[in-house]
This record gives structure tokens, C-alpha cells and sequence, in this order.
């Protein structure tokens, strides 16, 4: 399975009327960007429409989280499907807001991936340690059973079809809107470690093949660095992707 392109991805979390929105695609349909980049914008789930419509086609659009079941009595949540309809192409889950706050569970986004795949959506699956996890050397531990879930819900699907459509985030909760990165050597070392787990329980080619980014803190002063280390195959941008400085980190190849 070949390696996709680098990847620059927003989590715009519960930011962002329509207004507002509506400037940042104005600002990013004007932006020089690297081709070599892939890039896509997560806005609230109220707004893909609206942005889908008026962005630029080179950038996807995608969703912060989806329910596992198509339609029902489910008041509230958000299919797949819906996502997709509504024009998202991604949609972030596991992220660990969504675990804490939400209660959500390995499991749970463990059904969330299969079913975001099913229905055709690619999706960013979140993974990170807490700071205490890390601390008491715990962090692949944590990483990898969150791993497992995901593994475990889609081995039914084909396997170089659905792995190729799902990108994994090492977001360490300690670096996440903290202002406290992982510095690149860390970072790194993790990927590393995740790409040799999927090697191990799923396949060789798929370990291969699949992007890995870094979400936690990144900034155009930090973004240089960490994506030049071989396993660090995107960032995954928060509180910076609502500023300006999003476009240079989208170049940050250049
Ligand atoms: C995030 O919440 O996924 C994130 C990466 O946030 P920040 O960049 O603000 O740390």
C-alpha cells in the first residue's frame, strides 16, 4: 500500500460561525499552496455544507465525530452517512474530548471507524496517552489498546481497502491546546512504535502504507521540525488552524 501524500488537517472543535468560516475559506481559496500537501478542514457539522460549497475542490472537508448507527431514534447524533451527504470526505474520531467529556469508549470508536468506513468517509482515528500514562511509562500500553479497538471493529472489511482510507493521529492529551509539543524526537519514537504495532497485527503493507500524524500544540514555529522526522507523515492542527499562520503550515514542505 503506497503512502499517501503529507497531510495537513484542522480540528476547528465547537469554533466558528458562519461568518467566520466564510472568511477562512475566502483566505484559503486565495492561498499559494503546495500541491504535495493534502488538506482538509473540519468544521463544525452545521457549516459542511456551507464550506463545501464555497471551498476550494483541492481541500476536503470533514466531520468531528459521527454515531455508528445509519438513521433511527437517536436524538442528536450524526451518521456517516449524513456527514457524507452534507459533503465531508474525513471525519476525526476518538478524539479525547470526545473520550473524556463524551465518555466514549475504545469500543465505541472502535464501531465509529467501521461504520465512517462503510459508509465511505476516511477517517482520522485519534489515539494519545495522558500526561500522568506517560510519566509512569505507559504511553504504548495506552496506544496500542486504543489501537486494538479500531483493529478489532474493522476486520470484517477488506484489508488494503479500508486501511488505506484511515489515518492515524498521535495526539498526546498533554500537548493539546496546552502549548506544550512533543518535541520531534518523541514524536517520532512513537510513530515508529504505532507503524510497528500495525505491522505486527495487521500487515507489513498496511504499516507501510499508512500516514501518521502528530495534533498537540503544533504551530508555525514547531511545525518545521516535527514533520521533517521520517514517521511523521502530517500534523493534525488545533487552536493554530483558526489563525493566519494555517496557510505557511500547509507549506510547511516548501
Ligand atoms: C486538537 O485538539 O486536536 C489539537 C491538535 O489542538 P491544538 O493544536 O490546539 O493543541
Amino acid at each position: 500500500m503506497a503512502r499517501g501524500k503529507f497531510i495537513v488537517g484542522t480540528n476547528f472543535k465547537m469554533n466558528g460561525s458562519r461568518a467566520f468560516l466564510q472568511d477562512l475559506v475566502e483566505n484559503l481559496n486565495r492561498a499559494d499552496l503546495d500541491s504535495n500537501v493534502e488538506i482538509f478542514i473540519s468544521p463544525p457539522s452545521v457549516h459542511i455544507n456551507h464550506v463545501r460549497q464555497n471551498l476550494r475542490k483541492d481541500i476536503a472537508v470533514g466531520g468531528q465525530n459521527c454515531f455508528w448507527k445509519s438513521s433511527g431514534a437517536y436524538t442528536g447524533e450524526i451518521s456517516a452517512e449524513m456527514l457524507k451527504d452534507a459533503g465531508a470526505e474525513y471525519v476525526i474520531l476518538g478524539h479525547t474530548e470526545r473520550r473524556t467529556l463524551f465518555k466514549e469508549s475504545d469500543s465505541h470508536i472502535g464501531l465509529k471507524v467501521a461504520s465512517a468506513l462503510a459508509a465511505g468517509l476516511k477517517v482520522i482515528a485519534c489515539i494519545g496517552e495522558t500526561l500522568s500514562e506517560r510519566e509512569s511509562n505507559t504511553t504504548l500500553q495506552v496506544l496500542f489498546r486504543q489501537l486494538q479497538a479500531i483493529v478489532d471493529h474493522i476486520q470484517d472489511l477488506n484489508q488494503e481497502e479500508k486501511w488505506k482510507d484511515v489515518v492515524i493521529a498521535y495526539e498526546p492529551v498533554w500537548a493539546i491546546g496546552t502549548g506544550r509539543v512533543a518535541t520531534p524526537k518523541q514524536a517520532q519514537e512513537v510513530h515508529a512504535a504505532i507503524r510497528r504495532r500495525v505491522e505486527e497485527t495487521v500487515e507489513g503493507s498496511v504499516a507501510e502504507g499508512m500516514r501518521i500524524i502528530y495534533g498537540g500544540s503544533v504551530n508555525l514555529g514547531n511545525a518545521r521540525q516535527l514533520a521533517r522526522e521520517k514517521d511523521v507523515d502530517g500534523l493534525f492542527v488545533g487552536g493554530a488552524s483558526l489563525k493566519p499562520e494555517f496557510v505557511e503550515i500547509c507549506n510547511v514542505l516548501r
